[in-house]
Parts: C-alpha cells; structure tokens; sequence
C-alpha cells in the first residue's frame, strides 16, 4: 500500500437515525475489522461504546476507527449525529478528505443533513452519497436525487453510464466518445467521476440498506474510486516534508492516571515514537512516548506515524493542549480552514449534590471545556457554576459523563437563554482616571477607544496591539483587563459580541501611573464608547425542522407562532407527512419537545439548531 494515495480519511455524516452507526457497523463487519454484527437497539456497537451513547442508541463522541478495502486503508472518522455537537463535527470534519452522506431513502434530505453539507463545502470535501433504508416502505430514490441537486446544489450521479454526457466535462475521453456517439468504457467514466467528484461539481449516489447488507460494498469502492487521498488533499503532504499535525480531541488517557492523549492527523512529514513536538500556538515542546492507532475503544501502539495518518499520542502534555492546536514545525503543512465553533446558547447553574465534592467538581468543569470548546463555565458562588452550552441535550449529556466518569452526581437549575449585546453604530471615547495626593503627587492615566459593529456572528475582535507596545507590560496588561471586565460582562450584564474595539491611544501626559489607574481608565473608556454607540440586547434564535402528519401541521403552526417564531417554509415531507421548518427564539423553546408530542399524539419529530443572534423583543 502506499500511504499517501491509498488512505481515505472519511467522516460519515447522517441526520439522527438515518443509519450512520448501523452503515459504520456494517462496514466493520464487511472489511473484516469486527467478526460479528451487534445491533444498535442492545447498544453493542463497536463505535457506540460510551455508555450513555449506548442508552441513547445515538453516536455522541467522535472516534476514529481504521479498516481495510481492497488496496485502500480506510481511516472512518465518526462524527456525532446530534446537531447540538456541531463543534464535534468542525473538529472530526478538520481533520477528514472526504465525506459519506448517509440519507434516509425515506425522510431524505433533513435539516441537519444540509447544515453538515455547508460545513463540509468550507472545508472543501468531496463527497458520496448513501441512500439507505430502500428496503423500507416509502422508500422513493428520485424524490431524494431530486432534493440532493435542490439542497446541495450540486449533480447526482446515480449510474454512470446514464450520466456519461454530464460526465463529459471532466475527462477527454469520455468527451470524445460522447461527441462521436460512442458509449465511452468504464474506466474512463470513474476518471471522470474522480475529477467531478473532487472538484464538488458532482456526487456519486448509491442507494442500499446496511441493516440488509445491500449496497455497502458498492459504496466501499465508491469511497476508494472517487474521494480523495491525503496527497488529493494536501498536495504538499508528503512524509519527507516537515512535520505538521492537527490535535482533533484531546482524551484522558487509558493508559496513566492524569495524562492526557492527544488525537492527531498529521498533514505533512513524519513522527517516530520517543521525539518531540512542539505546539505553534503555546511554543511548549513535547516529548511523544506512545503512538497508539485508535481502533474505536481500542488502542494500537505503533513505532511511527506519517502523512495522511491518524494517531493517538501519548505524552506530558499539560493542561494548555486545545483541541485545533498544531503541532511540529511552521514549515509544514497548515490547513486553509480554521474550525470555527459556534457561541454557547444556553446556560444552567450547577452544584455536587454532595458539597464534599465541589473542588473535585470545579476541576473536571475546568477540564471539560478544555476537551469541548462549545462549552463555557465559570464560577458563580463558593460552591456553584454557571455551565453554557449549545442546546439542553448537550449540557444534559455533559452532566451525565461528570456522573458516570468522575462519580460526581449534580443538581442543575432551569436552563436558561444565554442572552448577548451588541452595538447599532460606530464611537470612539477616551477614559480618565486621575487622583490628586495631598502632597501635591499626582496619578494618571488615559486610554481611547473606538467601537465598530461587525457583522451577526463574527464575535469579538479587538485591536491595538501596535499602540500598547509602546507601554510597559505591566501597564498594557491593567488596560487589557480593565476592557476585557467590560467585554466579559463581569459586571453582570450580557457579554459582548459582533463588534470590534480598538485601542486608538494610551497616555499618562503629566506625571506618574500606576496599574490601577490604567485600569479604571480603560474600563471607563469601554463603558462609555458602548454607551455612546448605543448596545443593542441580542437572543439566540434556533432553526427548527418540525415533521408531523399532514393533519397537524395547522395546530404545529399556531403553536409556533404563539412561541414568536416565524414559519419559512411547509413542504409535503412524504405521502403521510409534513415538513415545517420554521426561526424560534430559544427563550421560547425550553419543553418544546413534549408540548409537540401533545400536539401530535406522540407522532411528531423536531431538530433544532443555533441560527443566529438577533435583537431581543422587548415585550
Ligand atoms: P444513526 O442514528 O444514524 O446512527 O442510525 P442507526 O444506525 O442507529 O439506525 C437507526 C434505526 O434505523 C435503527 O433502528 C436501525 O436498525 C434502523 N436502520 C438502519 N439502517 C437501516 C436499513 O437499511 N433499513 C431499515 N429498514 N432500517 C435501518
């Protein structure tokens, strides 16, 4: 085999239940990889092997598990299929070439399914398509080929031969056949399949069902022939290049008490056990004395690892390691894209139920948000923490895993709308701060600022690092901190986003300062510019995709407009159902899963995702 054009690194994506952990399942069983077949509904899949993914019968954490096809070596990446963990799939999606979009013959396209689709178009990967569950009935291939080219906006290929004129543009010979009216050869139509297919101008399409075993091995060769090798990818990824590697989950380690296991892929050159790396961002050196192939729960100690490779590393790491950290030389290879995570939306107070265990509590809290970068927490009382994250199911499971790996049991509030400002123009401002001492010694310090808007969604940028340098460092660090207590709302209102402040000048004209006052300037300075900018209350607003017989869709629809949400679309989903899809703000949403099992006899289904920020309604 050769590494860099015989491995796949491949992330399958589905909406929840369309069959990603039976398909995974399956092609672990067909390439040899497990020698049994266990069923999702007892929970003893290989890839679920968490326990509460085991009681949910859903796949929460990303794991990479390798297995073997023909000459290619399949690297899966799994990826969760929950949209509450986006951030899971960003960080599995950083470190893929290619994706496999598992679709219900069905349901189709679903909501989650097209969001994980405009992930993958930033990060550039090409894809394949697995209609599954054709063995059930309402199983109706062209309606979901249809909604592939309308939602993905990009061409089908279900067979190639009918799609040879299509095809035509990718591949000399295919077109000299087309135009001479000869059926071009099977050969030259997957050439052109692969040039399509990396290119994102077109998607080959399989159609089968893992529970049946029906098509899988297809869409095995399908993986080999059309998605891309590392060397595909990152052109320069050679193992003779220098060393660049991902970090895309730091893990405790199984293997010593308070380590930590770093999950990488490398972009480009090559590691041997026992050398060291550095971090780009940190500049910390480590030395690497375990590398592990991750087979789902299990870990495979190996000598080396190169380009195009997944690895589990073992090492001293410290506490600073960060899921998206770059490792080994800044001449490697570096991603275009940056994983980008979206801000938490929704908060709840935790406490131990037993008090003895609050420190204990605080430092797996700390330790958590270091693994998941979605999660936020801080501490609001002796013994209590605010814990903010992308949805209640995700704070749900966070406190699940704090029980059943640490032992900790937690009480935790009603959740609550992790609420935001903003600015609605521009300003610039400058605070003073100035004291007077009896014997005639004075203190003083003036900072200016400047406030813009940027645009939903963008967060916070600030600028200015050009005039601090001119100061000493204890002096930009006070004026650093007076901003950020404003920004961070440590005052007690809602933390800022979307604008971009900048520190226009920083002075102490007559006389002395002291770092105190550098603070008090700066902070007054902030609160005065966002006053003068006008600050503008925002909420988080989800994306629903609501599914309930055609008979309900009326009352659905009252409902949510009673809950301040605005219907964008009612399609017909299937013969039976209804597809509503609609904007709530989340404030209105907390419950909303059982008040639609009333309102539906227990038939309807829901998916929410973040969308955006905007303007709270005052009532
Ligand atoms: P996931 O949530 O995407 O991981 O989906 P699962 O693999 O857990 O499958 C969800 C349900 O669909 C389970 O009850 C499976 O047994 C069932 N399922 C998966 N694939 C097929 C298929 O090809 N045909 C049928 N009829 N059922 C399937």
């Amino acid at each position: 085999m050769d590494l860099e054009t015989d491995i796949r690194n491949v992330g399958i994506v589905a909406h929840i239940d369309a069959g990603k952990t039976t398909l995974t399942e399956r092609i672990l069983y067909e390439t040899g990889a497990i020698r049994r077949m266990g069923e999702v509904p007892d929970g003893t899949t290989m890839t679920d092997f968490l326990s509460q993914e085991r009681e949910r019968g859903i796949s929460i954490a990303a794991a990479a598990v390798t297995c073997h096809w023909k000459r290619w070596r399949i690297n899966l990446i799994d990826t969760p299929g929950h949209i509450d963990f986006t951030a899971e799939v960003e960080r599995s999606m950083a470190v893929m070439d290619g994706i496999v979009v598992v679709l219900c013959a069905v349901k189709g396209v679903q909501a989650q399914t097209e969001t994980v689709w405009r992930q993958a178009a930033r990060y550039q990967l090409p894809a394949v398509i697995f209609v599954n569950k054709m063995d059930r009935e309402g199983a109706d291939p062209e309606r979901v080929m249809r909604q592939i080219r309308e939602s993905f906006e990009v061409t089908p290929v279900a067979s190639l031969t009918e799609s040879a004129a299509f095809l035509a543009d990718f591949d000399d010979e295919v077109y000299r056949d087309f135009v001479e009216g000869v059926q071009p050869s099977e050969v030259a139509l997957q050439r052109a399949m692969r040039v399509a297919t990396l290119r994102r101008r077109a998607v080959r399409v399989l159609f089968g069902s893992s529970l049946q075993d029906i098509g899988v091995q297809e869409l095995l060769d399908a993986v080999g022939d059309y998605l891309p090798s590392p060397l595909d990818h990152y052109p320069e990824g050679r193992a003779e290049a220098p060393l660049s590697m991902r970090v895309f989950r730091v893990a405790e380690s199984p293997f010593a008490a308070g380590e930590r296991l770093a999950v990488v892929r490398v972009l480009s050159g090559a590691l041997d056990s026992g050398e060291s790396v550095r971090n780009l961002r940190t500049g910390q050196t480590t030395a690497v004395d375990g590398i592990y192939q991750v087979q789902a729960a299990e870990f495979e100690p190996c000598p080396s690892v190169s380009a195009g490779e997944i690895a589990a590393l073992s090492g001293r790491w410290g506490v600073k390691l960060r899921t998206g950290d770059m490792l080994g030389d800044p001449s490697g290879v570096l991603p275009g894209e940056k994983m980008v995570f979206p801000q938490p939306v929704c908060s709840e107070l935790l406490t131990a139920v037993n008090p003895a265990q609050a420190t204990h509590l605080g430092a797996v809290l700390k330790e958590l948000c270091r693994e998941d970068p979605t999660l936020r927490v801080k501490q609001t009382g002796v013994a209590s923490w605010t814990l903010a994250g992308m949805g209640e199911l995700h704070l749900e499971t966070i406190r699940r895993r704090i029980q059943d790996d640490f032992g900790i049991a937690t009480r935790a509030g009603a959740p609550r709308v992790e609420y935001r400002r903003t600015v609605s123009g521009s300003a610039r401002c400058t605070g003073s701060f100035r004291k007077q001492f009896p014997d005639g010694r004075q203190i003083f310090a003036e900072v200016a600022v400047s406030v813009s808007p940027r645009e939903s969604g963008s967060g916070l940028l600030l600028e200015g690092a050009a005039v601090l340098r001119g100061h000493p460092e204890e002096y930009r660090r006070a004026v650093m901190q007076g901003m950020q207590h404003v920004l961070q709302a440590e005052d007690g209102g809602f933390p800022l986003t979307d604008i971009k402040l900048v520190v226009e000048s920083v002075s102490q004209p007559n006389g002395e300062t002291t770092e105190s006052a550098c603070f008090e300037a700066a902070k007054s300075a902030v609160e005065m510019v966002l006053r003068e900018a006008g600050l503008v209350e925002l909420e988080p607003v989800m994306r629903l995709e609501v599914l309930i017989p055609q008979g309900m869709a009326g009352g659905v629809i009252a409902d949510l407009n009673s809950r301040r949400g605005t219907v964008l679309k009612v399609e017909q989903q299937t013969l039976a159902n209804a597809r509503v899809t609609a904007l709530v703000p989340l404030a209105e949403l907390f419950g909303y899963a059982s008040s639609l099992r009333s309102l539906s006899a227990g038939r309807g289904e829901v998916v929410a995702e973040p969308a955006q920020y905007l303007a709270r309604a005052t009532h």
